[in-house]
């Protein structure tokens, strides 16, 4: 098995950093990415860079690349590295290429990279909290954020400056080589152009507006329609609303996080909801139609003879809408039956003569009784 070294695949030196991985692999998937490159051969590319990377990026894996070389990470290596359970060729592409430019890896942009200027960037998400009552979390609502974001620069268009020219330092080419010495002798590498950031083109004036950065920070509002259901901790994401890109990218997104005040009565967990139903001791032994509150006005609850405190009465799906879609939480009445501590002389004589009386015949008591000895 010939195998290529893994720092000759990725272009790098052999004390190359992390950073100087990264960047030489997120250059060449770029590059050779099946998406984009049908050229033949450029699969099998796409899979040696990927395969270099993922051991290179790997503190433990490329320590032992560098000790052993492939025989590393071949079986039956005769053990020398002790090194088990990985296969090269089982690395998940996607899974890397999603970490390295966060789930955003779109390759519609591609032939700016390919020509060698500047990889465009997705503008950066905002995260914010927004407070609402329970009503406005149980319902839905319509609410106006502000915030301030990044916006492209209406003067200059996003470009940052004014008559464009090709970049003088790197020709346009967005890249310039650098010659380091290491330890192997004199390397070349290629970086990012420092004048024009990699853009190819510079401008004969700096747009004043933005300084140069294509950027403004503008205070912006936005309506937000609230679906009916959401709980605390849910998150709604606005796509593309977030802030806008240094160079021409996409825009984040703007993720809403809410926080929901308490009811003094309906309890909340998840899309049910908790109500205690206060019942006094003759409601709860004779049984009752009590108007009880739910959130969409007042329902009779039966409570039948012979209640106990405590018991769960379920009106089913009297709770709470799961936001986009058409699925109810139930409501539960908690009967909580409240023994008098206040009585009258009258409504004590009443008591004492029900005390006479034998209240004490369900079985609760006669097993109990059975232990008094
Ligand atoms: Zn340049
Ligand atoms: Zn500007």
């Amino acid at each position: 098995m010939n195998k290529k070294d893994y720092y000759e695949v990725l272009g790098v030196s052999k004390n190359a950093t992390d950073e100087e991985i990264k960047r030489a692999f997120r250059k060449l998937a770029k590059q050779y990415h099946p998406d984009v490159n049908k050229e033949p051969g450029a699969a099998e590319k796409f899979k040696e860079i990927g395969e270099a990377y993922a051991v290179l990026s790997d503190e433990t894996k490329r320590r032992q690349y560098d000790q052993f070389g492939h025989a590393a990470f071949q079986n039956g290596a005769g053990g020398a590295s002790g090194f088990q359970g990985f296969d090269p060729g089982d690395i998940n592409l996607d899974d890397i290429l999603n970490d390295l430019f966060g789930g955003g890896f779109g390759f519609g942009n591609f032939g700016r990279s390919r020509s060698g200027s500047g990889v465009k960037s997705r503008g950066q998400d905002e995260r914010i909290v927004l407070n609402l009552t329970f009503e406005e979390a149980v319902f839905g609502c319509e609410k106006d954020i502000k915030l301030d974001l990044d916006v492209t620069c209406p003067k200059c268009g996003g470009k940052g400056g004014f008559n464009e020219t090709t970049c003088r330092t790197c020709g346009g080419a967005g890249r310039v080589l650098e010659q380091q010495q290491t330890i192997f002798g004199y390397m070349q590498t290629q970086k990012i152009c420092p004048n024009c950031k990699g853009q190819g083109k510079s401008y004969e004036t700096t747009c004043d507006e933005c300084r140069g950065k294509g950027i403004v920070t503008k205070n912006k509002t936005f309506t937000v329609t609230i679906p009916e259901g959401v709980d605390d901790g849910y998150q709604l994401r606005l796509s593309g609303k977030g802030n806008a890109s240094r160079n021409g990218g996409v825009n984040g997104d703007i993720y809403i996080e809410f926080k929901i005040k308490e009811h003094p009565l309906f309890e909340r967990d998840g899309q049910d909801i908790y109500l205690n139903v206060p019942t006094t001791i003759v409601e709860a032994t004779l049984g009752c139609k009590k108007e009880i509150p739910t959130l969409t006005g007042n329902v009779i609850l039966e409570i039948k003879p012979g209640t106990q405190n405590g018991t769960k009465l379920k009106l089913k799906g009297k709770g709470i809408k799961t936001p986009n879609s058409l699925m109810k939480g139930n409501m539960y009445a908690i009967i909580n039956v409240v023994i008098p501590t206040k009585i009258d002389r009258k409504q004590k004589n009443l008591l004492e003569d029900l005390g006479k009386t034998t209240l004490n015949d369900s079985s609760e008591f006669k097993n109990f009784n059975k232990y008094v000895k």
